[in-house]
């Protein structure tokens, strides 16, 4: 399968999906309802998702959806992977942060900036999801300063050894192969010493230290990375020594795209329930939907997620043509994740007492949006790429 109609049509802009990119997304809106959405509570109580989901999301070909054809994926761009995450965070933002960093954080930079080599190994088992992909550049002391990172790897022959503690690894208990930067040359700018390392998950001296207990996306797991003595050699290195800095960066701007399709995800099931609950709870005689104060939440929220939704497709738009996409995929980060947790906060207000309960869903949609204006770059972090890319 090819893309042939993504965003824009040869006329001049068109909103329509197209009839490749609405059978895709049909599927993942089929999945989320049908198997996503009725375990996402246990995804999220028994912090794991099943390996049962994990099969079944590479039967629907969505590890390798962006994965091209050749290597067994199904060779769709990012338009096509923003549909079906917005549909997968709709039903479990959790299995939806695992499908977004795979394809995000792993499979695009291998494709981008991989050798022959490094894709003819990995791309046709991270197409089947049979090897799950995990993104490894934060640590204790480098957040928001990504390049701050201590982690090493020394040369040692005609190979390297990798040392240190990497933090924050989305699906790092489960991931077949990490990418994974560490710092190789201390004397220069801390920017420019930094290689990316592909690096498999049984290598021996990797072991996955402690998970985190989290606000929201529970089922997602977030561990530490321990690397002890991993021994590697330079067909290991993705890109060129000291140069995975920009490949880190150039990757997370995809991946914001991918954060931001989760946050309109998110933000849409807020909606979707509130107008349910809205028609269905009554007070003072009527459906608490009569009121205009609840309506002006419901418009704000629809309102919001849908210029959200026009950034998302745009950005992802964009990098499908090979534009730069810095301030666009920014920007698409920071409004819809700022949009999903004001709906999150009012679909919560809506529900009213049973709102903050678990007799709905909505508090876990507001303990699950909070983490989109925080990883892959916080909001501040992207006011800070949008204004530099201005202010030139
Ligand atoms: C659930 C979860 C999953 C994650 N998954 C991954 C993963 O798979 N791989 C990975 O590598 N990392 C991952 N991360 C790490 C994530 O990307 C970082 O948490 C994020 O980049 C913020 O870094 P920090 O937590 O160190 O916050 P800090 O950098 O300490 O920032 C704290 C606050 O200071 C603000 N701040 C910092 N610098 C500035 C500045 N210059 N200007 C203005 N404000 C500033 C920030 O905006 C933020 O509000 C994950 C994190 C979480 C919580």
């Amino acid at each position: 399968m090819t893309v042939t109609d993504p965003v824009t049509t040869q006329a001049g802009l068109g909103f329509e999906l197209g009839e490749e990119l609405s059978l895709i997304q049909d599927e993942a809106k089929k999945f989320a309802d049908d198997v996503l959405l009725p375990l996402a509570t246990k995804h999220d109580r028994e912090e794991r998702i099943g390996d049962d989901v994990y099969r079944q999301i590479g039967d629907l070909g969505f590890w390798g959806l962006t994965i091209p054809e050749e290597y067994g994926g199904a060779g769709f761009g990012n338009v096509a992977l923003a549909v079906v995450l917005e549909e997968l965070n709709r039903a479990c933002a959790a299995t939806g942060v695992a499908v977004s960093v795979h394809n995000s954080l792993l499979c695009a930079p291998l494709m981008k900036f991989g050798t022959d080599e490094q894709k003819q190994r990995w791309l046709p088992q991270l197409a089947s999801g049979e090897v799950i992909g995990a993104y490894s550049l934060s640590e204790a002391g480098s957040g928001s300063d990504a390049a701050a990172l201590a982690a090493t790897a020394t040369r040692d022959g005609d190979g390297w050894v990798l040392n240190g503690t990497k933090l924050w690894v989305t699906s790092g208990d489960r991931a077949g192969l990490f990418l994974i930067y560490v710092r190789t040359n201390p004397d220069v700018p801390k920017a420019k010493g930094i290689t990316a390392f592909l690096v498999p998950g049984d290598a021996p001296g990797l072991k996955v230290g402690k998970h985190e207990k989290k606000t929201g996306i529970r089922g997602s797991a977030t561990v530490e990375i321990i690397l002890d003595g991993v021994r590697l050699t330079d067909s290991d290195i993705l890109g060129e020594v000291d140069r995975g800095f920009p490949v880190a960066m150039d990757t997370l701007a995809g991946g914001r795209i991918g954060i931001a399709s989760q946050a309109v995800g998110i933000g849409q099931a807020c909606l979707d329930a509130s107008v349910k609950y809205a028609m269905e709870r009554e007070q003072f005689g009527k459906p608490i939907g009569h009121f205009q104060a609840v309506q002006h939440k419901i418009a704000d929220m629809s309102a919001r997620l849908e210029a959200s939704r026009l950034l998302v497709r745009k950005a992802a738009w964009m990098r499908d043509a090979g534009m730069e996409v810095n301030r666009q995929s920014s920007e698409a980060k920071m409004l819809a994740s700022q949009a999903a947790n004001f709906c999150a906060d009012e679909t919560v207000q809506i529900h009213g007492g049973a709102g903050y309960t678990d007799h709905f869903h909505v508090e876990r949609l507001f303990r699950d949006a909070r983490i989109t204006e925080i990883y892959e770059g916080a909001t501040d972090i992207q006011r800070l790429v949008i204004a530099r890319s201005l202010l030139k």
